[in-house]
């Protein structure tokens, strides 16, 4: 059996945002209308250790079906030793016999298809004239999310907050985080905080936030307020219930429970769900992060990689 390896530049150069954005509403839509199985991740998080495996496995039937796997470790100390916090592979296994086809690199084809997926969210919920795009963190998904909204929306001004200043580039830095949100029409959450980092009180009307930080039940970025008081999407409602510390903290407060969630953004895409309402909404996307996004993307990568000969093709 031989398997394609790819590694993180393979797949940053075979994985374009603007090419990732496509593929993800094209994933997004698959899961809407029911076609790919996606169960809940399982994460294994020994008493008193500060980092966790998690694995997430995903399967899409039909003319070409396949599996995908991906066991990313995550180490949140890491970019301290210029490392990324998400190590680890996606593999893809032939839907026919099985077989292992390919490893790819999870850190970057977690970077890109996350904001990717955000991108998404923001092209069919921010409003048209958006101008201003704030973000809260200067880490891998904060630089990745500003080439994602930038190919989705045309902003005049991008502010960053971050609680170490100067880590990221080619943007206005502000001191606070109520600074960077005070005029945004987009807000992105990209932080490792475990408490609000976000108020309802510093957003204007109207704004659209994706909120990626959080994906585990024991942290959040946003203020129960935030919650409460938007029309909440969610990348899948199971997941969102089960996994969001920003829906749980809020649902244990008594100020939400799963009616909240207006639509996943795949029913949005297929028609099956109610986008934005007015001008003065206060839209939030809730992030999660799914397996049917890493296979998606991981194929997307093994066919272009295939087509271009890239990558190494080991025996197994
Ligand atoms: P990085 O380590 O690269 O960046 C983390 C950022 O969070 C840094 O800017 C860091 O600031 C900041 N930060 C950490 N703690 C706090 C705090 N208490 N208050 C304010 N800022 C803080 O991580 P990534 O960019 O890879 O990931 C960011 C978050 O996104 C993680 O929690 C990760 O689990 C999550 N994630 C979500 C995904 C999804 O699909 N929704 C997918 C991938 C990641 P400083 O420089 O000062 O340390």
């Amino acid at each position: 059996m031989t398997v394609r390896v790819l590694d993180e530049q393979d797949v940053r150069r075979l994985l374009p945002m603007g090419e990732c954005i496509d593929v993800m509403a094209e994933a997004l839509a698959a899961l809407g209308r029911g076609e790919v199985h996606n169960p809940l991740r399982f994460v294994v998080r020994p008493p008193g250790e500060a980092s966790l495996l998690g694995l997430m496995p995903a399967h899409r039937g039909g003319e070409s079906p396949i599996w995908s796997l991906k066991t990313v470790a995550i180490f949140p100390g890491n970019s301290a030793r210029g490392l990324d916090s998400h190590q680890g592979f996606v593999a893809l296994f032939d839907g026919e016999t099985g077989a292992t086809r390919a490893l790819l690199n999870a850190g970057a084809i977690t970077a890109v298809r996350t904001a990717a997926v955000s991108g998404v969210a923001t092209r069919l919920l921010a409003r048209e004239d958006a101008r201003t795009l704030a973000i809260l963190g200067a880490g891998i998904q904060a630089r990745s999310h500003l080439e994602a909204m930038r190919a989705v929306r045309d902003f005049d001004r991008v502010v960053v907050w971050s609680r170490t200043p100067g880590r990221i580039d080619d943007v206005e830095e502000v001191a606070s985080a109520a600074e960077a949100v005070r005029d945004a029409d987009v807000v992105v959450t990209a932080t490792s905080a475990a408490e609000p980092i976000l108020e309802r009180a510093w957003l204007k009307p109207g704004v659209h936030i994706n909120a990626v930080g959080s994906s585990i039940p024991t942290t959040r970025e946003l203020d129960t307020a935030t919650m409460r008081d938007a029309a909440l999407f969610v990348d899948r409602r199971e997941s969102t219930i089960n996994e969001a510390g920003d829906f749980l903290f809020a649902q244990r407060e008594g100020a939400i429970g799963p009616e909240h969630i207006r639509a996943e953004i795949g029913e949005l895409l297929i028609g099956a769900g109610e986008g934005r309402r007015s001008a003065e909404e206060l839209t939030v996307f809730k992030s999660l992060g799914l397996a049917v996004e890493d296979l998606a993307a991981a194929e997307h990568v093994v066919r272009r990689a295939e087509q271009e000969n890239v990558g190494q093709v080991v025996s197994l």
